[in-house]
């Protein structure tokens, strides 16, 4: 599990508790409750495209009369609740399934998926990534796995709306599509995007944060005047927004490579370089959980500059 708003609110808990703010014994009550119910909501973009939040990564959909496509699916229990939305928005059922990547918070409700789609659809890395990182933790029998992969680009019409996913290369992992909506002119970028965040960066997998620069500007030019859904953001925070938080988000990564590789060449030891208290420029990006942290981020730049 990469991200989830059970961690976050387990985060920000313990986080106002050493403020002062809430008081021990209040959260030793509270950790004795059961946990709150998970919100879920759908809210519309434009054109029949839109988004469903819940826990793990944010669901775009496009519903129309003539049927539904969803784009990542969550866990298996908010997945269930997608699939009802989205059946109730489109009487001819849903088409299909595009996941944008691998992590079990964008794949892991695939299986509530597959009894009412046709197809799944995901790039060949991230198909590769899905099936064997589900085969080495023993849960291959939990997923749904792909009916379609393609390397730099596919697309597929339904109804008036044209749909693409396109491969720029590595960035969060080794195979993370980017999910366009043509005419709706709204783009899924799935967690190539944390808005006000410190992502992860999933190294083994073949993530670069090198080309995940390149990429967002190269989407960010291409899709200009576009609305983004973004696969995460810090509370409070929207998971949709224009271009330019790509570009706002390329240049946090770059302060992130920048910081670490002046590191090194100042002969700073790895265990200085990832304690940073703060990342220059950039204050406004919060940590959520024990992955999601700027230690987490700098430690994946020192390694892909060549930091041991
Ligand atoms: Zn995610």
């Amino acid at each position: 599990m990469i991200y989830n708003r059970r961690d976050f609110l387990t985060t920000s808990a313990l986080a106002l508790a050493g403020t002062g703010v809430m008081r021990v014994p209040l959260l030793g009550q509270a950790a004795q409750q059961s946990p709150p119910p998970i919100v879920t909501k759908f809210e519309d973009i434009r054109r029949n495209v839109g988004m469903f939040s819940g826990r793990g990564g944010t669901i775009g959909w496009l519903a129309a009369p003539d049927g539904a496509i969803a784009v990542d699916s969550q866990f298996p229990d908010t997945a269930a609740k997608c699939v009802e939305g989205l059946k109730g928005k489109s009487p001819k059922g849903i088409a299909m399934l595009i996941n944008t990547l691998y992590h079990a918070d964008h794949t892991g409700g695939n299986s509530a998926f597959r009894p009412v789609v046709k197809t799944i659809v995901q790039q060949e890395k991230c198909a590769q990534l899905h099936k064997d990182f589900t085969a080495k933790n023993n849960t291959a029998a939990q997923q749904a796995y792909a009916d379609i992969t393609f390397g730099e680009s596919w697309s597929t019409t339904l109804g008036d709306e044209k749909v693409w996913a396109n491969y720029y290369g590595p960035g969060h992992t080794g195979g993370d599509a980017v999910i366009v909506f043509e005419k709706a002119n709204v783009v899924h970028m799935g967690d190539l995007m944390f808005n006000r965040l410190h992502p992860r960066v999933d190294l083994p997998s073949g993530a670069s944060i090198k080309n995940w620069i390149s990429l967002l500007e190269k989407v960010a030019g291409r899709h200009k005047d576009a609305t983004f859904i973004f696969g995460h953001a810090k509370a409070g925070m929207p998971v949709t927004g224009p271009a330019k938080e790509l570009l706002y988000f390329r240049d946090y990564l770059t302060a992130v490579l920048d910081y670490a590789q002046k590191g090194i060449k100042s002969g700073q030891t790895k265990e200085q370089i990832t304690g940073a208290q703060a990342l220059p420029g950039f204050p406004d990006h919060a940590s959520s959980g024990q992955v999601l942290t700027l230690a987490g981020v700098l430690t994946s730049a020192y390694e892909e500059l060549g930091g041991k």
